[in-house]
């Protein structure tokens, strides 16, 4: 038995298993009690290359030795390094850092509504989509789709109507003199794994292209490799006029980012930032990792990968009763059919599997972008083996 965490003084914000972990390398966790863990959660896509990867432990700790931030007020030679690697690699020319997901959405939010004060006569409504995740502040929460969050901490920000996601007819429906934008996930993550279609999104850019409005990828949890391209709108083959980054970025070191096309650039000096923005510390772990993600063939493999694991993953599934698995890439759920995601979940942990369920018939696998086929292939077994202990006992 593992004995109880005392965590009194912590405020209870999450549900924790009784395990407090001390060390992670690669796909592999390790706790108090010198168990390890297969990790196929990586800190919700945040890990891309697994836990206290090298190449970051080494960024982090030259550049901690060197500078860590100088004030967002002065250039430094990291977040301008790291500024041109994105726009170089991706479809916006400017980008603005940030230290979490939430304020890069809120950063992109600002700039669309300035925008549209601009020149769209003071338009400030976004439309996003039900069942959307941008973030907990409270804009990002009353921009998001998630169930119950309508109630929560009222009155949040107004101007977000939700559209449904895959259904560009529901879109127009929501269209108005006062609509500046409409923002979505190229693959909604929190809301269960649900990628939009190509023709959504290509039906989405000639929309808003054909109205005058922006569009607004939040790429926190899609982007960075995690789909087998550095962005997951780029399998639609579309380019966004805003975009966020965040989660894989900084390899597991908090880092997002907000970018946009040079035309849609209106901030003035004092219209964004905030103290930590930009770092230098940050942006050498981002660097650290973007520059892995873009060497050669890395981001094929990731694609190799996600395939491996579907091949594996779904007949057996399949032949236990449960679904199979959604996604692109390695951003994947598992489809169970039936509301038991929390139990193969905790049974999962028991046997040394990390997965995480963002709803009660679905399992998110999420592991490090570099995961190798023999730890594919260990992960899918303890999978089946809890998926199989479940089936015989429903
Ligand atoms: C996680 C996430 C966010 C919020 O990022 P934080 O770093 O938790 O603030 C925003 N958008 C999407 C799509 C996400 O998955």
């Amino acid at each position: 038995m593992t004995p109880a965490v005392d965590a009194r003084s912590l405020l209870e914000v999450a549900v924790r298993p009784d395990i407090v972990f001390v060390a992670g390398k690669g796909s592999w966790l390790t706790d108090s009690q010198g168990r390890t863990y297969l990790d196929f959660v990586q800190g919700w896509a945040v890990n891309s290359l697994g836990h206290a990867p090298d190449a970051v432990a080494r960024a982090v700790c030259d550049q901690a030795a060197r500078l860590i931030s100088p004030s967002p007020a002065y250039y430094n030679d990291k977040m301008l390094r790291l500024a041109d690697l994105l726009t170089a690699n991706g479809p916006v020319d400017k980008v603005f850092f940030t230290n979490s997901g939430a304020e890069a959405v809120e950063g992109a939010v600002k700039l669309a509504r300035k925008w549209g004060g601009l020149h769209k006569n003071g338009a400030y409504e976004i439309i996003t989509f039900a069942s959307a995740f941008h973030g907990r502040t409270l804009t990002c929460m009353a921009a998001s789709g998630k169930p119950g969050w309508d109630r929560l901490y009222e009155p949040k920000t107004p101007g977000f109507p939700k559209a449904v996601y895959n259904d560009l007819d529901s879109v127009k429906r929501y269209l108005t003199d006062k609509t500046v934008a409409v923002m979505l996930e190229p693959v909604q993550g929190e809301g269960g794994v649900f990628p939009a279609t190509d023709a959504f999104l290509c039906g989405l850019r000639r929309l808003t292209e054909e109205t005058g409005l922006l569009l607004i990828c939040d790429e926190v949890q899609s982007g960075m490799g995690r789909t087998g391209r550095l962005f997951a709108h780029e399998h639609a083959d579309i380019e966004p006029d805003i975009l966020t980054m965040g989660k894989g970025i900084g390899g597991g070191f908090p880092l997002a980012a907000m970018g946009c096309k040079a035309r849609f650039s209106c901030f003035e000096p004092g219209d964004q930032g905030g103290t930590y923005n930009g770092n230098a510390l940050a942006c050498a772990a981002g660097l650290a990792v973007v520059e892995t993600l873009l060497a050669p063939g890395f981001l094929e493999r990731v694609e190799v990968a996600g395939a491996r694991l579907r091949e594996r993953l779904d007949p057996k599934a399949q032949a236990l009763g449960y679904g199979r698995t959604r996604g692109r890439g390695l951003l994947l759920a598992l489809d169970l059919g039936r509301d038991c995601a929390a139990d193969i979940v905790a049974q999962a942990r028991e046997r040394g599997l990390l997965v995480n369920n963002t709803r009660p018939d679905a399992i998110r696998i999420t592991p490090a972008l570099n995961i190798t086929d023999a730890e594919i292939d260990q992960g899918v077994d303890l999978l089946v083996s809890v998926l199989a202990a479940a089936a015989d006992r429903s």
